[in-house]
This record gives structure tokens, sequence and C-alpha cells, in this order.
């Protein structure tokens, strides 16, 4: 069987190997178990239900978040020669789209999560012949984890109706609490989560106080030719800097919710065509594009969690060559992160104050960043790296600003958890 697979990923993929644990969870699909896998950035989610789509008769269902991220897919996939297809607001072959998914003429059907919980889809399915369902950004299902849809929760029916289909769930990052989570809303047996290496040995991490943000970008552009991203955390904060980096002669472009979208198309497929370009740039650029040689990506600001900052670090240095991960942090970060507590629903403040620590303890350890990354993600990790700012230069404890600063922290810790 997988003899098979790999025939089938040098015929479709044009790939000699699986790599990682991609063998392992197209196995289970294969075979007809249901899996979490959890899989960092880069390491090849989507194969992992393509591959399989191709292979067996009938239709992949990939319930997806976003238009822009399935029609990327879409393009990617039809572009090696796989059926493929989305039902989405935008697209206006439906009918055509419904014929081929009955006529057992598609390998893959992209939908939101929105549509896929109607009664009407799960009428369109229960007609068709279909073969897995892979819920891409599985982490969307938990209050635990870092981008909950509600939209995802409405998912159980669908796959309940059809419970000879095998279930493949995916995400680049979840902790303990919300894996288990996945597992239990999705219906996924415990034995079927599949967990990834996390270590990203060739990111440097470099985590310190934010002092003169400008000074210390515009160093870290001088120190690093090559492309990067800068994510601020406004789009007012996006002007500013995309402003005050381009006095450094450096090619520069903003990236943010408010920009039109061809705009944003337009700069986001400069910056992809680019060898040295900064895109400075909110949270909404990033995911799904496929960039390996991306050498830094600076946070102007504290991340929102350990997860979202792993998944933004993450796009960092892909093709395996040196890359780094620069974080600016203020007191001030934290004193707004606890303030946004205060109007938060109570029953989602338990993890967001868990969520707020984690990012406290990473950004206050004296320790070595990588093994505290991989210790979040439930990984084995040696005490040190030699690959971030305190193995390589370790802080000195007593030194009075380090004391200041890690007080100064401890301050906007919260609750007691
Ligand atoms: P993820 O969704 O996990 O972030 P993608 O599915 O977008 O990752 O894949 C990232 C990149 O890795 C893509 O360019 C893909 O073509 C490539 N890739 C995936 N599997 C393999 C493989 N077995 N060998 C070589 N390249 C691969
Ligand atoms: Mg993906």
């Amino acid at each position: 069987m997988l003899d098979d697979a790999r025939r089938a990923l040098q015929a479709t993929f044009g790939f000699a190997a699986f790599r990682g644990v991609q063998e392992t969870v197209v196995g289970r699909v294969l075979r007809g178990q249901s899996s979490l896998a959890v899989m960092p950035t880069g390491a090849g989610k989507s194969l992992t239900y393509q591959l399989p789509a191709v292979m067996r008769p009938g239709t992949c269902v990939v319930v997806s978040p976003l238009i822009a991220l399935m029609h990327d897919q879409l393009r990617s996939a039809t572009a090696n020669g796989i059926r493929a297809a989305a039902l989405t607001s935008v697209d206006t072959n439906r009918a055509e789209t419904i014929a081929r998914l009955r006529d057992g003429d598609l390998d893959l059907l992209y939908v939101a999560p929105e549509r896929a919980s109607q009664p009407q889809f799960h009428d369109l399915l229960a007609n068709a012949p279909i073969s897995l369902f892979a819920i891409d950004e599985a982490h969307c299902v938990s209050e635990w984890g870092h981008d909950f849809r509600p939209d995802y929760r409405l998912l159980r029916p669908l796959l309940d109706g059809l419970p000879h289909v095998p279930r493949l769930a995916l995400t680049a990052t979840a902790d303990g609490h919300t894996r288990a989570d996945i597992l239990m809303q999705l219906g996924i047996p415990d034995d079927g989560l599949i967990v990834a290496g996390f270590d990203r040995p060739n990111i440097r991490y470099h985590i310190t106080p934010r002092d003169n943000p400008a000074q210390q970008l515009r160093r870290l552009l001088a120190d690093h030719p090559g492309p990067g991203i800068v994510y601020a955390q406004t789009r007012a904060q996006v002007e500013r800097l995309t402003e005050t980096l381009a006095t450094t002669g450096r090619a520069v472009r903003p990236y943010h919710a408010g920009l039109d979208a061809d705009v944003r198309a337009a700069h986001q497929a400069a910056f992809v065509a680019s060898e040295d370009m900064v895109m400075v740039a909110t949270i909404a650029f990033g995911m799904g594009i496929d960039k390996p040689d991306v050498r830094f990506v600076a946070h102007a600001g504290l991340p929102k969690s350990i997860e979202a900052y792993y998944q933004e670090t993450g796009r960092a240095g892909r093709d395996g060559d040196p890359a780094v991960a620069v974080m600016l942090w203020g007191a001030e970060d934290f004193a707004r992160a606890r303030l946004r507590l205060n109007e938060m629903e109570e029953a989602r403040l338990p993890g967001e104050r868990a969520r707020l620590n984690a990012l406290a303890g990473l950004v206050e350890t004296a320790g070595c960043r990588r093994a505290l990354l991989r210790r979040h993600f439930g990984e084995d990790a040696p005490a040190t790296c030699g690959n971030c700012d305190n193995c390589l230069s370790p802080p000195n404890v007593t030194d009075t600003t380090e004391l200041a600063r890690k007080l100064l922290s401890a301050i906007y810790r919260t609750g007691q958890s």
C-alpha cells in the first residue's frame, strides 16, 4: 500500500520521498483510520490529504477557514493535475462542481465551515462518493486554540452523518488542552494523535526589551539583507514602521486588512518573488504563503500567544538555512493584554490567562528559548540549544537591569494559574 503511495507521490507531486510523519499520516488515511496530525508550518500537511484523495475513489472534502487559503490550495492542486474545486460565495461554477461531486469526478472539494455545517451540504454529500474529511487549521474547533471559530463546532453532525469516512484533522500549533479538545470535538480516537517534531534548529531566537524600536529594527535590516517580515500590532503601526524602515533604502511594503485586496495581493506577490524585500504586516499576513527563503521574522510587539509566536516565526528559514526571529517587547504590551482580559467572557478567561502567563514565561526566562518552546508543545528538549540569545550569551541574572526587567514583567503576569 505504501509502495503505491510512494509511486503516487512521485507521479503526482514529483517528490522522491515523504518528509517526517507524512508517511505515517498517509498510511493511516489509506487504512481508513481517523487522525489528528500536529505538524509545524511548512511540514507539508496538505499532501497528507491530497495524496490519499488522488489515490482513493471518491472526493476528499476539505474544510478550510479562509477563501484565500482555499484558492491557493486549489491553484497548486490543479497545477499538479489534481481534480479540485471549491464551493464558496465567490465560486460561480456551483452547478458544475455539484455535478462533478456526484459523478465522482473530483479528488478535492474545498469548503468553508459555515457552508459545511449547513443541512443542504449534508444532503449533497449523502448522494456523492466521499473518501475523506480533511479539517485544516483544526485548532479553530477549540476554545483553547488560539483562533477559535464557532462554525468549526458545528462540523460534527456532518462527520457523524458519514461514519465510515475517515477524518483527518490538521494543525500546526496545538498545546495539550487544544489537542484533547480537537480529538473530542471531531470524534477522533486518542490513539489517532500524530505529533511531528517542533524544533526548528536553523532559527535563532532573540527576545529583547523594546527601547528604541526604529533603531533596533534598522539594525536588524542592516544585518540581514535577505527577505524578512516585521509583524506590527496595528494598521497604524504598520504604516509608521513602513515609512521608518523605507529610509534604510531597502524595498519595504505594508500589508494589513485596511488595504485594498488587489494592493495586498500585489504586495504579497512582490514579496514572494523578491530576494531582499521587507514586508511590514499585521498578523493578517503569512498564512498559507510559501516562501522558503525568509531570513528574519521580527515582532515589533508581543505576539498573541506562544502558539502564534511559533507559527509566525516558523515562516523564517523554511529552506533550512540560518534565519533569525527577533521579538521586541515592552511592559505596556502585557498591560494591554491584561486589559483585554477584562473585556472577555468568563468562559474564556482561564485559557487566555494561561496563554498570557506562558508568553510571559518565554519572555522572561533566563534559560533556553528553544527548550521552553519545545517543552510547551510537549516535546523533550535538551537544556541548551546553542542557537538562541540566552544560550549564546547567558544573561547575568544578578545584573540589576536584568532584575528590574524580570520584576517588571512579573508584575504583569496575571492571575495565579
Ligand atoms: P503546511 O500546510 O504544513 O504548512 P504545506 O502543505 O503548505 O505545509 O507544504 C509546504 C511545502 O512543502 C510545499 O511547498 C510542499 O510542496 C512541500 N512539500 C510537502 N511535502 C513534501 C515532500 N514530501 N517532499 C518535498 N517537498 C514537500
Ligand atoms: Mg497548510
